[in-house]
């Protein structure tokens, strides 16, 4: 009996095997046309797959990318992305957030983000007379390490016959808020807002900051012109500081170009900057590198 079992299940699967030898090709073109008809297997492209390959693409920033795209079409889906996460599609000043304290010696204080009115550092010290412009203590102060960084990036830059001496560093909210007010009354609002921060959104608060002179009597605004310039170009970073706001970036990082503004971010961001990505503003670098 159960050689018969056997013979029949051994004749059924040579018939199957025939039928599907015989009909295989209709048998294939069904398989293909289900495929198509089936919208679950069917895999369609996604438009916006360029975008979410990039590892700073925020998907609640999706729409707007698309907007910002249709009126830069010459830049690229990391440049987008970039800007608007700068917030740049937006005016300077009409998207503003609190900016997140936790990130210490990187934190990003620009036109979008700003700092707590009553924000002063707790480790402010005042920087040593010898490393500063005569005159002006009621600005010689920066975060402790910052201090240090600059003591020492001072000290390097007199013994190699650069001088680099210190002319403006922290200032309190109050302070900047009269010099912002200064500006606007002496040149208007709108050359003011390119040249002086508004209190909240002045880097000088945060006490990583200092503008520099190549003299003691303080020549900061003429600073490019000087060899102690060339120096910080290629020594700055060396003690983690760098040109927050360069040449040619004016529309992203807001301000007039400032060859005497340099920003304590710490040695290894400011090396990596420096060797990896000289054309990227801080503000380009904390979007792609730095914001978790
Ligand atoms: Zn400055």
């Amino acid at each position: 009996m159960k050689k018969y079992v056997f013979l029949l299940i051994l004749i059924t699967f040579i018939f199957i095997g025939f039928i599907f030898y015989v009909y295989k090709d209709d048998i294939t073109k069904l398989l293909d046309n289900n495929k198509e008809d089936n919208p679950i297997t069917e895999k369609k492209p996604d438009p916006y797959e360029d975008y979410k390959k990039i590892p700073y693409f925020k998907l609640e920033n999706l729409n707007r990318y698309l907007a910002y795209e249709e009126k830069n079409k010459d830049l690229t889906k990391e440049q987008i992305i970039t800007n608007v996460n700068i917030g740049l599609d937006y005016d300077f000043y009409s998207y503003i957030h609190d900016t997140d304290m936790s990130y210490g010696n990187l934190i990003l204080c620009n036109k979008y983000l700003k700092l707590k009115s009553d924000y002063e550092p707790n480790d402010l010290e005042q920087i040593d007379s010898k490393y500063f412009i005569s005159g002006n203590p009621n600005v010689r102060q920066m975060r402790k390490e910052a201090k240090e960084a600059f003591e020492m990036l001072s000290e390097a830059s007199i013994k190699a016959g650069f001088p680099v001496y210190g002319q403006s560093a922290y200032r309190g909210y109050d302070q900047q808020e009269k010099l912002y007010n200064n500006a606007v009354s002496t040149m208007g609002k709108d050359a003011a807002d390119n040249d002086t921060a508004r209190p909240g959104h002045s880097e000088h608060q945060t006490g990583l900051t200092i503008d520099v002179s190549s003299t003691k009597s303080g020549n900061m605004l003429s600073f490019h012109k000087t060899s102690s310039y060339t120096w910080m170009c290629d020594n700055a970073y060396k003690y983690g500081f760098i040109l927050r706001y360069p040449k040619d970036y004016e529309k992203i990082h807001g301000f007039v170009y400032e060859s005497w503004h340099y920003r304590y971010v710490g040695i290894e961001v400011a090396t990596d900057m420096h060797d990896n990505y000289p054309n990227l503003t801080f503000d380009e670098y904390y979007y792609r590198f730095i914001e978790k």
